[in-house]
């Protein structure tokens, strides 16, 4: 089972993606993962890599595709994999499918969870802190008993973190919604893109993605 995972941030895919692993035993492969993992083991790529990382640069494209080759030639992908936070524009989606094509891999299925840009900030956004405690809130999934008041000491005073600011994830949804549309573009022409709800409750969610995987499958 060789799947791709796409979602912006906020849409879920994270818990998504930890009940795919669970549930079909595909290693999850992100991104994030997979530099610490070369740099780690001291590749030549991962070394590479580590050289802009630590200008503070991004890694080049050819860089990252090459470090995924690798990790998607490991034995372990022979029963499948979860790709996630990868490929992130046009030029990996399309370096992606050489490199499958090398390897002897299909993909199966790339799985768009959609989400709404109103309801994404709602999501990101609600998180508060009290200041006088430092207990975290949140509007919609964690509110605190009394409105205005924080449970654990009574306090009135909360702030918001830079991060969780209005601003800012506008800023962050919309970076990714632009690489986000080019691969939905890109894996629909191909016939293998499936979008979720993302809007649905959880494990909703989840059924969705287990009966795509089960027509992939037969
Ligand atoms: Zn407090």
């Amino acid at each position: 089972m060789n799947l791709i995972l796409i979602g912006l941030p906020g849409a879920g895919k994270g818990t998504q993606a930890e009940q795919i692993v669970d549930t079909y035993h595909v290693p999850h492969i992100s991104t994030g993962d997979m530099f610490r993992a070369a740099i780690k083991n001291e590749t030549a790529l991962g070394l590479e890599a580590k050289t802009y990382m630590d200008k503070g640069e991004l890694v080049p494209d050819e860089v990252t595709n090459g470090i995924v080759k690798e990790r998607l030639a490991e034995a372990d992908t022979e029963v499948g994999f979860l790709l996630d936070g990868y490929p992130r524009t046009l030029n990996q989606a399309e370096a992606l499918e050489s490199n499958l094509k090398e390897l002897n891999k299909d993909l199966d299925a790339v799985i768009y969870i959609n989400v709404n840009k109103d309801i994404l900030m709602e999501r990101l956004t609600g998180r508060f802190i009290c200041r006088t405690c430092g207990a975290t809130y949140h509007k919609l999934y964690n509110p605190p008993k009394v409105a205005g008041t924080c449970d654990r000491c009574g306090g009135h005073d909360f702030y918001q973190r830079e991060d969780d600011k209005p601003e800012t994830v506008e800023k962050r949804i919309d970076v990714n919604l632009e690489s986000t549309n080019t691969l939905v573009d890109f894996y629909s022409k191909r016939n293998v893109l499936h979008t979720v709800n993302g809007e649905a409750e959880l494990h909703d969610v989840f059924k969705e993605i287990q009966n795509i995987i089960g027509d992939v499958e037969k």
